[in-house]
């Protein structure tokens, strides 16, 4: 797919189930499947088995040369076992993959006419795919790390800012990698400084700098990094030279946006999910959208969720 592909042509070309299975086939194994590989077994250079008239071979099936075993694009990915046709998952993939404040599952249902209960589960297949594996290499250089709450509301009346321990909120805690972009974001149900240290141990090297505000729970934090730029929030202060936390900020707009606007509300058990469809949205935010939906697509190889679609979709 090139930075051409957008929803216009995949309404035309991928109404045909026969182009989106080998669309998914390219995005996956590549122009010619030379990647394709067996599910069971591992074993490459599978090869494709023609249905014959009358047969009962369905489209789209692929044999083993190994284990001897058949298989589809779909077996072992988000997509294994669903009733949904391939071209209704790929406009999935890319209304989610493309919109910065994503897709609830009522707009699924409404454009891509299956149940609601199937949208809701197509949307969670799809997050699982974004979710992101552990880091191949630390975040370093200059590293901003901050948290926010999302889900019920304020009441009126009641300050702005960091909510009281009966607050219905749950605070998300991310770090984000200033020049590169790289983030990691997750619930984190009580914000201490023993768990904000363990996040960032997790995601940082010692050498990187480390920006925060000045709530007191990242004082302790940041002992063993190179250095700790501290901006005053409480003060009124955003920016002291190259001290800021902007970045991280951003960010977490988006996410607000997101999980307060189209998503309404996300169940506590969920927050991980959504955090992962922002985190993949914001470090890819640079390339093309169809490049995005690639990206998409191929988190999700080896990856299966256990609740199972609704029979019925
Ligand atoms: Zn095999």
């Amino acid at each position: 797919m090139d930075s051409t592909f957008n929803l216009s042509q995949l309404a035309k070309h991928f109404s045909d189930e026969d182009a989106a299975r080998t669309l998914l086939e390219e995005v996956r194994w590549g122009k010619n499947c030379e990647h394709a590989a067996c599910p069971h077994c591992g074993q490459m250079d599978p090869y494709r088995l023609q249905p014959k008239e009358g047969s009962s071979t369905r489209k789209g099936v692929w044999k083993c040369r190994g284990c001897r075993k058949q298989f589809t694009v779909t077996v072992g990915t988000v997509f294994e076992a669903s009733h949904v046709p391939i071209s209704k998952w790929w406009l999935a993939i890319h209304l989610l993959a493309s919109s910065k404040k994503g897709v609830s599952a009522h707009q699924l249902h409404r454009n891509l006419g299956v149940s609601y209960q199937t949208a809701w589960f197509m949307a969670h297949r799809l997050r699982y795919a974004m979710a992101q594996g552990p880091m191949l290499e630390l975040m370093k250089g200059v590293i901003e790390m901050d948290e926010t709450y999302v889900g019920a509301r304020h009441k009126r009346g009641t300050r702005r800012g960091r909510p009281g321990p009966d607050s219905h909120k749950t605070p998300v805690v991310a770090l984000v990698e200033r020049g590169t972009g790289r983030v990691r974001a997750f619930p984190m149900p009580r914000v201490t400084s023993e768990n904000l240290k363990a996040a960032l141990v997790a995601h940082a090297e010692p050498s990187a700098e480390l920006m925060t505000d000045d709530y007191f729970a990242y004082r302790s934090v940041a002992e063993g990094q190179k250095r700790h730029g501290v901006v005053k929030h409480s003060n009124k202060e955003y920016v002291r030279g190259t001290d800021h936390t902007n970045t991280i900020e951003g960010f977490f707009s988006l996410l607000k946006r997101g999980i307060n606007g189209v998503y309404h509300h996300v169940g506590r058990g969920h927050l991980n999910r959504y955090c992962d469809e922002f985190a993949f949205r914001y470090e890819n935010r640079k390339v093309s959208d169809g490049e995005r939906a690639g990206m998409l697509v191929r988190g999700g190889d080896g990856k299966r969720l256990t609740y199972k679609m609704p029979a019925a979709s």
